[in-house]
Formats: structure tokens, C-alpha cells, sequence
């Protein structure tokens, strides 16, 4: 398999970025650096799976969605029509079967879209901040305006139903309270995961008093890549994607 390597970034300034960081590529990193070594350096695939598949669709439909003004519940179904992915069911009657349970996923959220006062301020907006010698990016799905003042970053969760918070998914929202305060120049006071299939949001205040040890936690991370350290851990075998085919799978069978 070819390594293909990306053109090295420049600042502004004209110093190269080292690596360029996202939450995923940390999430990777952390659960396994091999796995970072075989998904982002040899360019290893993870297959598209129906739920991966119908989570893109629901992410795209409602990006589609929140970009129209005052859209109606006809523009919902237009955009998860024109938004969505076929790619990912082994045949039709999968697929039809999958895309109605999408749809009842999205009745459910536009029912409680119906109560929200809210105004949105953004929609899948990208973020970038320099951190050390390395670049920080990341999407967050929609910013929120409280009628009381308070902003909310919100990320769609397609999987999981939000009883538990997995340490992950903590992480991520600490990730994008950060970028939001160091790219965006905002000040979140709510960090949200909207769990779509289950119709549950999950939100925390958001606590900077944690920023310094998330910078630290990403720049160790980048750093590692950087020195191309990618070590296995094989404790995270038995939930990885690549483990039928990984040499150093401990969990094959
Ligand atoms: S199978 Fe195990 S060692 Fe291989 S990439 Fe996955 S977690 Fe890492």
C-alpha cells in the first residue's frame, strides 16, 4: 500500500504546521497509535457500515436543513432526499429499511426542534487554531443562542443512546468547548451531545478550568505523531475496526 503524504501546511506566518490535530485523529491516537499508523498514515479504509452510513445521512440532511432560514417540515424531507448516501447496504430492501428508520428518527427530532427557543448562529462551522507547532481543527455541528444569553455548541451523535457518557465522548465536547473559545473567539457556557436516535440531549456547563491539561493532552499527542511513535495497544483490539486484519490483533476470532 502507498504512503501518501499531504503538502506540509504554512502559517501565516510562514513556519510549517507539524500535524494538523482533529478530535478524531486524537480519539484514534489515544485508543491506539497502530491504528492511527494504519487509518491516517497508510491510509487504511474502514468499511462503510449502514449505521455509519444512515449517521452521515442524518448529519447531512440536517446541515441541509438548518441552513434555510425558517425551514419548513417540507425542506426537511428534501434535504434528507437530495442529502442522502446509498453507499453502505448490501441491497435495496436493506437499504429501504434503513433510510424509513432515519426518517422516523427525524420526525422524532423535529418534533423536538418544535420547543427549542433558541436561535441557531451556526451551522457545521470548521475551526483552526495554532497549538505549539501544531494546527487544531474541528466541525461543530451547530452553535446555539439561549434566549437568556448563553451560547450552546452541539454535536449530533447518530449512535448510542446517551445514558452513559463514554470517557470519548466527554473528551470530544471538551475538544469543541476549546476550539470554539481558542478559533472562534466565543465563549461557550454549554456543551451539548444530541443523541438523534434516541432523542436525547446531554448537556454540560462548560468548564475552562480544564483547557490547560486538553492542550497539554493534544499537543503530547501531536508530538508522538510527529516522532511517528505508533506503539500497538492491543487492549483496544476487541473494539477495533481493523482487527481481522491488523498484524498485532489480539482479537481476531
Ligand atoms: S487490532 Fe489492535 S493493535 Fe491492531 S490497530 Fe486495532 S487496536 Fe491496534
Amino acid at each position: 500500500m502507498s504512503l501518501r503524504r499531504r503538502p506540509r501546511l504554512l502559517r501565516p506566518t510562514g513556519r510549517p504546521v507539524s500535524v494538523e490535530i482533529s478530535f478524531t485523529k486524537l480519539r484514534v491516537y489515544r485508543e491506539c497509535p497502530w491504528k492511527y499508523q494504519l487509518q491516517f498514515v497508510a491510509g487504511w479504509r474502514i468499511p462503510l457500515t449502514p449505521a455509519g452510513s444512515l449517521g452521515l445521512s442524518l448529519h447531512r440532511a440536517l446541515e441541509c436543513f438548518h441552513r434555510k432560514g425558517s425551514p419548513s417540515e417540507e425542506d426537511l424531507w428534501a434535504c434528507y432526499e437530495s442529502r442522502w448516501l446509498s453507499a453502505g447496504y448490501v441491497d435495496e430492501k436493506v437499504r429501504e429499511s434503513w433510510r424509513g428508520k432515519g426518517k422516523r428518527i427525524l420526525e422524532r427530532y423535529l418534533a423536538d426542534e418544535r420547543d427549542r427557543r433558541t436561535v441557531i448562529e451556526a451551522v457545521e462551522r470548521e475551526f483552526v487554531y495554532p497549538l505549539g507547532r501544531h494546527e487544531v481543527r474541528g466541525m461543530i455541528d451547530r452553535i446555539d443562542r439561549h434566549p437568556d444569553g448563553k451560547l450552546e455548541v452541539i454535536d449530533y451523535k447518530t449512535s448510542g443512546d446517551g445514558e452513559r457518557l463514554a470517557p470519548r465522548d466527554e473528551l470530544q465536547l471538551r475538544f469543541y468547548g476549546l476550539g470554539c473559545r481558542e478559533a472562534l473567539a466565543k465563549e461557550p457556557d454549554l456543551l451539548t451531545l444530541c443523541f438523534v436516535a434516541a432523542g436525547r440531549r446531554v448537556t454540560a456547563p462548560y468548564d475552562p478550568s480544564g483547557e490547560a491539561e486538553l492542550k497539554t493532552m493534544i499537543v503530547a499527542a501531536a508530538d508522538r505523531i510527529e516522532a511517528a511513535k505508533f506503539p500497538p495497544e492491543t487492549s483496544f483490539c476487541p473494539n477495533c475496526d481493523f482487527r481481522k486484519c491488523c498484524a498485532y490483533s489480539v482479537a481476531k476470532d
